[in-house]
């Protein structure tokens, strides 16, 4: 474990070891740590004298921006408990998650203010106080690469964020977090229903972070490319977590844009970075892609989505780093399950599955049967976790905490097996799986096979009624630029490399799957009728 306490803590000492390093590097702007430090000392001190009290929720809803990380690191040093938002809500999943939260303050950009927010938040009582940010898109033409604190207008009758973190106030006193407060509300993806508030402690994170660098070490001042966004655990603990415990550099690009990252990649030279498989996929498909982009990486964490072993092959031959892959969950603070520096994920001989690593220490993972039982060694089962990383439950949820928790250990709604050498694979999630004529199909395994063809970039598969067989296959996917197979052409492929049951009958091509902001295929979308 960490030896400091909360973020807060372990942050204050990367202050007092690097005063003048870069904490937060954002197109041509820089924050030193020194001043990262007073800056969201002053969002704390603003918060607290607009009556903000010590477990307070503060909504944050910004893309990857030094903003993210002071309005961060303001509301925990003002004792509140965060409630990271996804930007690409809409005003409607805002709401729902501010008034679930309730949420006392909620900061966000300008933009998304003027445009809906207001409106929204109107209709959230419990929000009290708005900070605006002025985020800047790297879309829009002269402000593209600068960190410009001053240009945008304020938004009326909200304070601006930037010009409240100018004002140098102090941090209030006695505010500080512990270690088991809540840190952060998170909201799950929502790739299997309604998003539930997993409550994250502080030492939640902490333990994460720690092990996420221990288990994938870099020099002490290196550059950490913030690829996943931060609203999501992921890039919360495994990169902003990470990185601000250590003194190193946090390269913020607003959002995934593959030729944005390229050309960040180039200028920043950084050394680590985490990202779902699908960015991967994405960066391996842009035009100008080369092995010297990536030249600078030590450690590519792949995570919160499988990962076709195919892409790990051909990301090597073509761009040269491995890409490591690792397991979690919101409800595990990110990883629970992770490769080791000196080894290389094994292959499951028979699904063809690439493995999601070995625990990590003091995490116990079982696999269970639907009584919580451990079954046969070897066999499928659910994912069970147990570990200082897991949450206590879900926010205001009790009946959903018991359902997934049971004696505080974790179902994650995973089917997977280990090996004989404690090698975690994950098969699919339990929701997914496809009867098809009574027969168990996995989407993943399908998916993996395709991943295979050398023009697929992404694919994802699901079950659809069928009046004969219940449920049958059914495959949709993504090309890489260049001419393609047809879709009778990649049926073909499957049917020679899967038994008759698993093929897919049917393949839709698509320019691009949909995907949440985190980089996850939405196979819901895709079931529902077109
Ligand atoms: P919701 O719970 O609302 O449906 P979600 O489960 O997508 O959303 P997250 O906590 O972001 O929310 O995602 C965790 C899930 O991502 C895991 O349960 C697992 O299905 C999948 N996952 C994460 N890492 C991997 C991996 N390395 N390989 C395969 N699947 C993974």
């Amino acid at each position: 474990v960490h030896p400091a306490p909360t973020l807060v803590h372990a942050f204050r000492e990367s202050v007092r070891r690097a005063p003048d390093r870069t904490a937060l590097a954002y197109f041509d702007g820089r924050l030193s740590y020194r001043e990262t430090d007073a800056l969201s000392d002053s969002v704390a001190g603003h918060l607290a004298a607009e009556g903000l009290r010590r477990g307070d929720r503060v909504a944050i809803m910004l893309q990857n921006s030094p903003h993210f990380v002071l309005a961060l690191l303001g509301a925990w040093k003002a004792g509140a408990t965060v409630v990271p938002l996804n930007p690409m809500y809409k005003s409607a999943e805002a709401a729902h998650v501010l008034k679930d939260a309730e949420a006392s303050a909620l900061i966000c950009s300008d933009r998304a203010w003027a445009s809906y927010l207001r409106e929204t938040a109107a209709g959230v009582p419990s929000v009290r106080t708005v900070l605006t940010g002025c985020e800047l898109d790297f879309q829009s033409a002269d402000d593209t690469r600068v960190l410009n604190f001053e240009r945008l207008p304020r938004a009326a009758d909200a304070a601006d964020l930037t010009a409240v973190a100018r004002a140098g106030a102090d941090a209030p006193p006695d505010r500080e977090p512990g270690p088991d407060d809540t840190a952060l509300i998170s909201y799950t993806s929502g790739t299997s229903g309604t998003p539930k508030g997993a409550m994250n402690s502080h030492r939640n994170i902490m333990v994460n972070a720690e092990r996420q660098r221990t288990g994938h070490p870099v020099a002490e001042g290196s550059s950490y490319f913030a690829l996943a966004p931060l609203f999501h655990i992921t890039g919360m603990v495994c990169q902003l977590a990470v990185c601000l415990a250590h003194a190193g550099t946090l390269v913020l690009t607003h959002r995934f844009h593959p030729q944005v990252v390229l050309d960040a990649f180039a200028e920043h030279r950084p050394a680590y970075t985490v990202g779902p498989s699908t960015a991967f996929m994405a960066l391996a498909a842009a035009p100008g892609a080369t092995r010297e982009h990536f030249a600078s990486f030590e450690v590519i964490s792949c995570g919160g989505a499988p990962l076709p072993p195919a892409l790990v092959e051909k990301f090597r031959a073509g761009f040269g780093p491995y890409l490591r892959n690792g397991y979690g969950l919101t409800e595990c603070t990110a990883p629970c399950a992770s490769v080791p520096p000196e080894k290389e994920a094994p292959l499951d001989p028979v699904s063809g599955t690439l493995s999601v690593g070995v625990p990590g220490a003091d995490t116990v993972v079982r696999i269970v049967d639907d009584k919580g039982a451990d079954v046969p060694f070897g066999e499928h089962g659910e994912i069970a976790v147990r570990g200082p990383q897991v949450v206590s439950g879900y926010w205001r949820q009790p009946e959903a905490t018991a359902e997934a928790f049971p004696d505080g250990e974790l179902r994650t709604g995973d089917i997977g097996f280990m090996d004989a050498d404690g090698w975690l694979y994950v098969v699919d999630r339990k929701k997914d799986m496809i009867n098809a004529s009574g027969f168990k199909v996995w989407p993943r395994e399908v998916e993996d096979v395709l991943h295979t063809h050398p023009s697929v970039r992404e694919a994802a598969v699901v079950g659809v009624p069928d009046a004969y067989r219940g449920e049958s296959v059914k495959a949709y996917v993504s090309l890489l630029p260049g001419a393609g197979p047809g879709p009778e052409e990649l049926v073909s492929y499957c049917r020679e490399r899967l038994a008759a049951y698993k093929y897919p009958r049917e393949v839709v091509i698509l320019p691009e799957l949909p995907k949440t902001t985190s980089g996850k295929i939405l196979r819901r979308e895709l079931r529902s009728p077109q």
